[in-house]
């Protein structure tokens, strides 16, 4: 029997990973697409980043269960690629190997005290279940105060979560430990600094809106340096450009103050880098910067003046970052794996049959419609390469026998069916808490349920 077929590989089961599959299968009948997933359970960080709060984002989470329950696709959930089963294995055996394997890591400061600095990335994951995220335990009780470094929508996100009533959480997804301990959370106030000015944010305006809508919550920033940056000649013609900035501009003026004596207080501060953190009392010394160049790049350069801000928790939100796989070349300066359009190169060198998509592609930024198109272009470098002849079919039954001699089997594999069992038992358990789900957050506990 002639078992060769067209087969993809997908490294990655989140956004990048589906919605490239969803575009193979849409555009090519004949194409069958093994998704690998390290976790047991599929969706990324429309699962462990998205905040419990904003469940219409993951609702594309239907359009990836039509994606898994096309009969020309396997999920090989709680299967790592990287050791027994490696790259170099996978493009052996499959005609097309695509990476979407995301950023698993985070930017750093690299300042003396940053071991006392948790990463927001981390805090999302530990509210949102992620399994390796569980041992946290954030600081939420010894101060009233928190600091976030960094002026994009993740810390939006941890200082909506932290400043929210608990009780508005509870019938979200969020997990159960969260919710407890958020219920002990003193954090009244909260210091969101970033390096540079107003006109130079990286969140947006239905983000920034949603902290309005706090009860009870008082917003304050420098009301001075919001209103020179705007009224320069150069800020106009910026926000005369950028209607999304011209309209987060309106929001900082309409719901700001210079100060506050609120019980609950959220306040913006710019030109602020942090230069180390010291304890007893535990506090975030900063450097004072001023601003250089038109406000589209303008860079943060630092003065002499610094200001020290005593608090609690301190979370680092500076943006995500990917690591290296072995078999696939990585740019370490771009912490990318270098691609044109999707086809990852090696020097000059396209390297046949490997392609790359998401976050690890581009970097780590976008809404999840971006990594859509995106994951599109890739799918679509990969189709015009069937096209081209350029992928090789590859026997079927060789190639599941290589994964069961690299040790994927039916014990270890979380296949969708499986995943429908553990989606089923969280659904069920989120039930009895008037909840979406309450997600299982243990590795052992899943593979339990899943195969009992
Ligand atoms: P981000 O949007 O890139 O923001 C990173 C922030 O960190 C920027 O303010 C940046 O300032 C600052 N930063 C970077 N390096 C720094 C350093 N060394 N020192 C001080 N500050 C530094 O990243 P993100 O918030 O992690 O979000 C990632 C992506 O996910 C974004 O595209 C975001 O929109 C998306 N996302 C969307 C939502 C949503 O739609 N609700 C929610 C979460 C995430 P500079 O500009 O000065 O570099």
């Amino acid at each position: 029997m002639n078992s060769k077929v067209l087969q993809v590989a997908v490294v990655g089961g989140g956004a990048a990973g589906f919605y490239t599959a969803g575009r193979l299968l849409a555009r090519h009948s004949g194409v069958l697409v093994d998704i690998f997933e390290r976790l047991p359970t599929p969706h990324g960080l429309v699962r462990y980043g998205v905040a419990p709060d904003h469940p219409e984002v993951k609702n594309c989470q239907t359009r990836f269960e039509e994606i898994a329950n096309d009969p020309r696709v396997r999920l090989f959930g709680n299967t790592p690629i990287g050791n027994r089963v490696s790259v170099d294995l996978l493009r052996q055996q499959y005609g097309g190997v695509v990476m979407a394997i995301g950023a698993d890591k985070d930017r750093e400061l690299g300042i003396p005290g940053e071991q006392q600095i948790v990463s927001a990335r981390q805090f999302v994951a530990w509210y949102n279940g992620l399994p390796e995220a569980q041992e946290l335990r954030p600081d939420l009780t010894s101060d009233d105060t928190a600091v976030i470094v960094g002026h994009g929508n993740v810390a939006l996100d941890c200082a909506r979560i932290l400043l929210t009533d608990p009780d508005k959480l509870r019938a979200t997804d969020i997990t159960q430990q969260a919710l407890e301990a958020l219920q002990r959370n003193r954090i009244r106030h909260i210091h969101m600094i970033g390096r540079r000015g107003p006109l130079q944010v990286s969140f947006t305006a239905k983000e920034l809106r949603e902290m309005t809508k706090i009860p009870g919550l008082e917003m304050v920033t420098d009301r001075e340096l919001l209103t020179s940056q705007c009224g320069s000649d150069e800020g106009k013609e910026l926000l005369g450009r950028k209607r999304g900035l011209k309209r987060m501009m309106g929001i900082l003026d309409n719901h700001t103050k210079n100060r506050s004596e609120a019980e609950k207080t959220f306040t913006l501060g710019f030109l602020r880098t942090p230069q180390q953190v010291t304890m007893d009392p535990k506090t975030l010394r900063c450097q004072i910067n001023q601003l250089e160049g038109a406000p589209e790049g303008a860079k943060a350069i630092p003065t002499e003046r610094i200001t020290d801000i005593p608090c609690g928790l301190i979370l680092r939100s500076i943006g995500y970052a990917s690591t290296p796989l072995e078999g696939v070349p990585f740019d370490s300066r771009r912490r990318i794996m270098p691609n044109v359009a999707g086809r990852v190169t090696h020097g000059k060198e396209l390297i046949e049959g490997l392609y790359v998509s998401g976050w690890i592609k581009r970097g780590p930024l976008g809404v999840i419609a971006t990594t859509m198109q995106d994951a599109y272009r890739t799918a679509d470098a990969l189709l015009a390469d069937i096209q081209q002849g350029t992928i090789k079919q590859t026997d079927r039954i060789k190639s599941d026998q290589a994964l069961a001699e690299a040790g994927v089997n039916d014990m270890t594999r979380v296949s969708n069916e499986d995943w429908k069992r553990l989606a089923e038992h969280e659904f069920q358990r989120g039930q009895r808490r008037g909840k979406p789900r309450e997600k299982v957050t243990n590795v052992g506990e899943m593979m339990r349920i899943i195969k009992r």
